[in-house]
């Protein structure tokens, strides 16, 4: 039987030195610090914690641009690793030569943020994110044995047409993993009145990229608003869904409903978002050479996220 699965995003940054990608929150975002606007490092590491604990493959550690010092990065994606024992990927931008050295021991791969490859379109709306740059990335990810990934929105203004930029570039850099997102608009940004693509539209990108990349490993962003076309990106050939709030909606009426939908389109569903697994800090942090003051926040702050993940779970009726 096919596997489906959901992929977690881990979010470390809501700062972001670029800003002017016109479908992005961050761009719309004044006043931004690189230090306020950074998630604290229990907070992170306690996630980690509770996707291992529910097998939620880490889809990539994501922020804006420029927030942290290399060293900064360098630890967060360590002990991140350490914690799931996995390598894992980075959405962090175009990074250079030392930093992907740098990482290298505890990543498997770089997402390229491609978003559009519609010439013209794809200037017009990230104007500071040039394809030449991303594509140097990779060459030096060639070099050092780095997996690559790009991400990709649907809605932005193309057509399926431009299907043929996406497959050209895909072939040219062997890219290992696409991760397609539909449009959401986001209000106070240039789209915050698009309407987003039709669910055909998406599931036209999703198919066509399975039938030309039978192997690539394929992501779909799913939307609480389109929870009904999930199990259609899974028959589309979209290994994964991701971009669900998986710990603020665990064990709700929406997180049943993604796992109905893998079931509906004949797929093993990998991993839990309504059984709760118990999370034993203490033996999991053990081994770790970190600060107790540091393991207590994390404890800390798996307390808050569990107590949130449990307050949605149905309790059983009293007997009476
Ligand atoms: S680089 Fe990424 S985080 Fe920064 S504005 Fe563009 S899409 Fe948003």
């Amino acid at each position: 039987m096919k596997y489906a699965y959901f992929s977690r995003a881990i979010f470390i940054s809501w700062f972001c030195s670029i800003r002017d990608c016109k479908f992005c929150y961050l761009s719309s975002k004044e006043n931004q610090s690189p230090i306020k606007d950074r998630r604290s490092l229990p907070s992170i590491l306690a996630e980690a914690l509770v996707c291992k604990a529910h097998g939620w493959p880490i889809e990539f550690i994501s922020g804006g641009c420029d927030t942290y010092k290399s060293h900064e990065l360098a630890n967060i994606i360590e002990k991140i690793y350490e914690i799931t024992g996995q390598k894992q990927w980075l959405n962090l931008g175009v990074l250079d030569e030392r930093k992907l050295k740098m990482f290298k021991p505890y990543i498997d791969g770089i997402t390229g943020t491609v978003e559009c490859l519609t010439p013209g379109l794809r200037e017009f709306v990230v104007p500071s994110k040039p394809l030449d740059k991303i594509e140097g990335m990779f060459e030096i990810c060639d070099k050092l044995g780095i997996k690559k990934a790009i991400t990709f929105i649907v809605g932005l203004g193309e057509t399926i047409d431009d299907f043929k930029h996406l497959e050209a570039f895909v072939k040219k850099h062997h890219v290992d993993r696409i991760t397609m997102y539909r449009l959401k608009p986001v209000k106070g940004t240039y789209y915050e009145n698009a309407k987003g693509p039709s669910s055909e539209y998406y599931l036209s990108w999703i198919r066509k990229t399975r039938e030309a990349f039978p192997s690539v490993e394929l992501i779909a962003g799913m939307w609480l608003t389109h929870l009904d076309e999930v199990h259609l990106l899974f028959e589309a050939g979209a290994d994964a869904v991701s971009k669900f709030p998986a710990i603020r909606e665990f064990g709700t009426d929406h997180a049943f409903k993604i796992e109905e939908e893998a079931a509906k389109s004949g797929r093993k569903f990998q991993g839990s978002l309504t059984r709760l697994t118990e999370i034993d800090a203490d033996k999991e942090l053990m081994f770790f050479e970190w600060d107790s003051e540091l393991k207590g926040k994390i404890k800390e702050k798996l307390t808050q996220y569990i107590a949130l993940m449990e307050s949605n779970i149905p309790k059983p009726l009293p007997y009476s």
